[in-house]
């Protein structure tokens, strides 16, 4: 249903005031007044409402100068809590997640999930016996959101197309049933740029392009402060651009996909045939592989392939931040320059606009917390 002109501005001031809550911590209804330009009834009224859900907590301040004692609101970020999990082809993870975006407690499970029937069976079990473990109710918590590699439907509740999973049209909804809350599930990539436009939100940074970098590639788009799904949800599936025409066989069945040369799985591979043993990016990632003229060669392609596709999106976007996240943000330090010389230097359109691009400071924990956040949804932008 359509919403009225009144709700939308409820929720718009509902929104700003905890953005400003979240950023201060403790505020007065006179500063969140003056600051944000509503009337004293408005705040009153939301931060009633905020007290109800328990998202604020009353308190008294101090009188120091003799005056009326002012009433302070204090922002509780474990208030509301949810459950964020991050699906992957080998492996598993849970987390608590609270208001902040901050990971309370986490788990993980390995386990090969590539073709797997049993996909909901182990998630729901695993789900129920981490809440046991940390000792919470499934009451307490807000809602379960799942990132997955893959493309998912309008109503968050179906995997479509799992390319990489070789699942396809698995339905999530018994969950919702069988935990009592509201479960999402959310391409990974989108899920990652949600938890970055979070954290950036007092940036004032409205476009947001975020490269998810995992055993495949993902985007999420964030256009005017707006998630960007496209038509069927199938926007940012930019593993998939072609970086070279005839090169390596994709398992979307195209040929030279971008994540066939800079996922990392591929990188992973690359590796590991030239130098054996590979198995992780940390196996590449120090001074004894670093420091050979073959590791130097690859990283360097590595880093221009990346750069590449990075670079027709940004073309495309015009973005005010493109973000990099995933394990690989722990070796920014290897590739970061490199990347920065491909994409800006010489450039014409982006001459010397380094800042633009930017390593995740979520790492590789950003589409998990992402998945989190988005269970409470109903209290922030997007
Ligand atoms: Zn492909």
């Amino acid at each position: 249903m359509k919403k009225t002109y009144q709700e939308l501005e409820k929720e718009k001031n509902f929104k700003q005031i905890l953005i400003l809550l979240k950023k201060k911590r403790y505020t007065t209804k006179l500063e969140l007044s003056t600051k944000l330009g509503l009337s004293i009834p408005t705040v009153t009224k939301i931060i009633n409402e905020m007290l109800e859900i328990g998202i604020v907590f009353e308190a008294n301040l101090n009188e120091s100068n003799g005056g009326r004692r002012a009433l302070v609101f204090e922002f509780i970020p474990d208030s509301l809590l949810s459950v964020g999990v991050k699906l992957e082809l080998d492996s598993l993870q849970i987390a608590l997640i609270n208001l902040d975006g901050k990971i309370i407690k986490r788990k993980f499970i390995n386990k090969n999930f590539i073709g797997s029937l049993e996909l909901i069976n182990i998630l729901s079990n695993e789900i129920e016996i981490f809440l046991f473990e940390i000792g919470i109710l499934a009451e307490k918590v807000k809602g379960i959101g799942i990132s997955i590699p893959g493309i998912v439907s309008d109503d968050g509740l179906v995997l479509k197309v799992g390319t990489n999973f070789k699942i396809y049209n698995l339905n999530f909804e018994e969950l919702q049933t069988k935990f009592n809350c509201k479960v999402i599930i959310e391409n990974e990539a989108n899920a990652a740029a949600l938890a970055e436009f979070e954290n950036l939100i007092t940036k004032k940074n409205k476009n947001i392009l975020l490269i998810s970098i995992g055993t495949g590639i993902g985007a999420g788009i964030i256009i005017e402060g707006t998630p960007y799904m496209g038509a069927q949800k199938r926007a940012g599936e930019a593993g998939h651009i072609t970086l070279y025409p005839h090169g390596r066989k994709c398992n979307c069945g195209n040929r030279g996909c971008w994540e066939m040369y800079c996922s990392n799985t591929a990188i992973i591979e690359e590796f590991n045939k030239e130098f054996g043993n590979i198995k992780s990016l940390k196996d590449i990632f120090n001074r004894k592989i670093m420091e050979t003229d073959k590791g130097k060669f690859l990283i360097n392609l590595f880093s221009e392939n990346l750069a590449i596709g990075i670079k027709d999106l940004l073309l495309i976007f015009d973005c005010d931040k493109i973000i990099i996240s995933g394990e690989i943000c722990n070796y920014s330090k290897y590739i970061k320059t490199n990347i920065e010389n491909y994409i800006f230097k010489n450039d014409i359109f982006y001459q010397n606009e380094n800042k633009r691009l930017e390593f995740s400071s979520y790492k590789e924990d950003a589409n998990l917390i992402g998945a989190g956040l988005l269970t409470f949804k109903d209290f922030f932008i997007l």
